[in-house]
């Protein structure tokens, strides 16, 4: 038989554990990440600096993600908050902050959305967890795009319903844009129509929160189905 894994909890793991969960040597805990999948590990030892865990048995592999990827501009605190939220419940592979010219923030704390992510990903039962990356410039996610990615560029601007090319595949690679309260101004607009990887996708004759319309193009975007590229935007 081979010897049971010791895994050591550190940090904020360490901390929930310890303080929250009041974890003593003997008892039982589920943890998941998205190399291992989910495992039952008893407690061994709580050290004053972290805790010492033996793997039982292994509970769920990884999940595949859906291969498709948020950009969005931070919002205030909450509403950023929202946004990763439901980002990672529908399914995201990747979770990438934009600035734009009318940012409402220049700065956002990677920390705390990687744990909202973390979060989210445990309330909703998933097992793997979007990546969310640090703040980039969005002209600078442009600058180097994959060309086999269709990005919907969520446009405020158009005052209908423009839902994506019926003849986009499940499996085609996917992002989506969601622009900051200001929306995107109008260098930004003029970047984003002359690329060929941008699609633009339209909710609708009202102006939705950011946050809400994240949730609403995620929904189309997951149930739009097959074929072909949509055309370019004129
Ligand atoms: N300040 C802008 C609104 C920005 S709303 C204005 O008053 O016109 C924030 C973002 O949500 C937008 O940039 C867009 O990406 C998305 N959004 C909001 N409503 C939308 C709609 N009806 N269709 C598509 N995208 C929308």
């Amino acid at each position: 038989m081979g010897v049971a894994k010791t895994v050591r909890l550190f940090g904020s793991v360490d901390h929930y554990v310890r303080k929250v969960l009041r974890g003593r040597p003997g008892e039982h805990l589920l943890l998941f990440n998205d190399r291992d999948g989910e495992w039952r590990v008893r407690i061994k030892v709580v050290h004053t600096d972290c805790i010492d865990t033996l793997c039982v048995e292994r509970r769920a592999f990884p999940d595949k993600l859906p291969d498709v990827w948020l950009l969005f501009a931070p919002l205030k605190k909450a509403p950023t908050n929202y946004v990763v939220e439901k980002a990672t419940e529908l399914g995201v592979s990747r979770i990438q902050p934009v600035s734009t010219q009318y940012t409402n923030t220049s700065r956002v704390s990677l920390r705390r959305l990687r744990n909202v992510a973390i979060e989210s990903t445990e309330q909703c039962g998933g097992i793997s967890i979007p990546q969310v990356r640090p703040l980039e410039p969005l002209k600078s996610v442009l600058e180097h795009w994959p060309s086999n990615r269709v990005l919907f560029h969520c446009d405020e601007t158009m005052l209908r319903w423009s839902l994506p090319d019926p003849g986009l595949g499940p499996t085609d690679r996917k992002a989506l844009l969601v622009g900051p309260e200001g929306g995107f101004s109008p260098e930004e607009r003029d970047l984003l129509r002359s690329k060929d990887f941008v699609a633009p996708l339209a909710l609708g004759s009202r102006i939705l929160r950011a946050e809400t319309a994240v949730a609403v193009a995620l929904a189309i975007v997951h149930s739009s189905v097959s074929g072909k590229k949509p055309a370019r935007r004129r």
